[in-house]
């Protein structure tokens, strides 16, 4: 396999793992962990901004739900089923948009509070072959960085165009150069009337022009509610994974009685848009690694300064100055030992930690490290002065 490619890329920083008797699955590690952790963190941020709220929804839910929505009829080969202890048939979700509409019924809504918008990190199964799976790429249980915006037919293409600044300003800051995009359109496995599929379909190319999109089409590849833009990434290799995506829906919510009140009283439909900027988190995380060659940038990088003290004597110093780091919400390791220093830093360096802070005698003195960075490159900073200029590196 490639050096270069995700798995081994993964097995040689002991950041996750997959086996045999799972396919599909992934045992994150905690190097691999605190990377996943760093990008949800990083876009939840980004949600809670543009007025999303999180929210948490079961991992099983009943048939009787399953079949309202249609997922019974039109998804189910693709579903984990399980039974409770009655004899009930219960489906793992393999998305969260049902549970959401089960919040949004709650409660009887305006066309004022229009658009209503939540985001969550949904944990989803899909029974898929277990031939096909790829690593991080292709899974059976993966985390969507879901979210569903309610809104009216007038509120679509605004809602969705936000939604593509959003993946658009995200895929630049996490270094990629640009990416494709693909409107997928209506299923020959579908719900809903045509006319439904002709303004939702037309609606989405809109939003995508509006903000300067080219995509390609591709027949008959839209879920079975709705149609959808596909953002595609390209791995070393060339080839490509779908990872962003927003689908319009004017299905789930007439199928699931989700209603608000017009302005004159009357009960109207709302559309429901579903989006995700990552698509799967760990597919994102797999993409992510290739695309750096498993140098992360500083804010990614699982672990992000390594403190080195150069002996045994600086072992307070050292410690004091991992507390400083750490404070400062970066993550340290402490690379002490028996090993020679040039040796720690090698280590450092094929565990793929971008900045050493190197303690001698001298910075232990005057309260300073010594910053050595992947490139070879060093400088020295009074340590209030270092901690600071580290932790500015992350995008707010
Ligand atoms: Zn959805």
């Amino acid at each position: 396999m490639d050096d270069l490619d995700h798995r081994s890329l993964g097995s040689r920083l002991e950041l996750y793992h997959q086996q045999d008797d799972a396919p599909g699955m992934v045992f994150w590690h905690p190097r691999g962990y605190a990377i996943y952790r760093v990008l949800e963190d990083y876009i939840r941020r980004r949600m809670r901004r543009l007025g999303y709220a999180e929210v948490r929804t079961p991992m099983v839910l009943p048939r009787a739900l399953w079949e309202r929505s249609g997922h019974w009829e039109k998804f189910r080969d693709n579903m984990f089923l399980v039974e409770d202890e009655d004899g009930r048939e219960m489906a793992l979700k393999p998305m969260s948009c049902p549970g959401h509409v089960q919040i949004f019924n709650k409660g009887l809504r305006s066309w004022r509070e229009l658009p209503i918008r939540y985001a969550e990190f949904g944990q989803c199964h899909r029974n898929e072959p277990s031939g096909a799976m790829h690593g991080l790429m292709r899974t059976r249980a993966f985390e969507q960085d879901d979210a569903h915006v309610f809104c009216r037919e007038d509120q679509a293409v605004e809602e969705m165009g936000r939604f593509i600044d959003l993946l658009d300003e995200v895929y630049a800051e996490l270094g990629f150069t640009g990416y494709e995009v693909a409107l997928a359109t209506r299923p020959d496995q579908r719900a809903g009337a045509d006319e439904q599929w002709d303004w939702a379909e037309a609606r989405l190319a809109e939003a995508a022009r509006a903000r300067g999109l080219s995509f390609s089409v591709k027949p008959g590849e839209g879920a079975f509610y709705g149609p959808k833009l596909e953002f595609i990434l390209r791995d070393r290799l060339g080839r490509s994974w779908q990872c962003g995506t927003v689908q319009l829906d004017c299905v789930l919510p007439g199928r699931l009685d989700a209603s608000y009140v017009a302005p004159d009283g009357s009960r109207a439909l709302p559309v429901m848009i579903h989006h995700a900027v990552f698509g799967s988190m760990g597919r994102f995380v797999g993409v992510l690694l290739e695309q750096h060659g498993g140098a992360l940038p500083f804010w990614l990088a699982p672990e992000q300064v390594a403190v080195a003290p150069v002996s045994d004597r600086q072992g307070d110093y050292a410690r004091h100055v991992w507390d400083m780091l750490d404070g400062a919400g970066l993550r340290v390791v402490m690379q002490d030992g028996n090993e020679t220093l040039p040796r720690r830093i090698v280590a450092s360096h094929e565990a793929g930690i971008p900045v050493m802070a190197i303690v001698g005698g001298r910075e232990a003195a005057d309260n300073t490290v010594t910053l050595r960075r992947r490139d070879g490159s060093q400088s020295v900073a009074k340590l209030e002065e270092a901690a600071a200029l580290l932790a500015v590196t992350r995008p707010s």
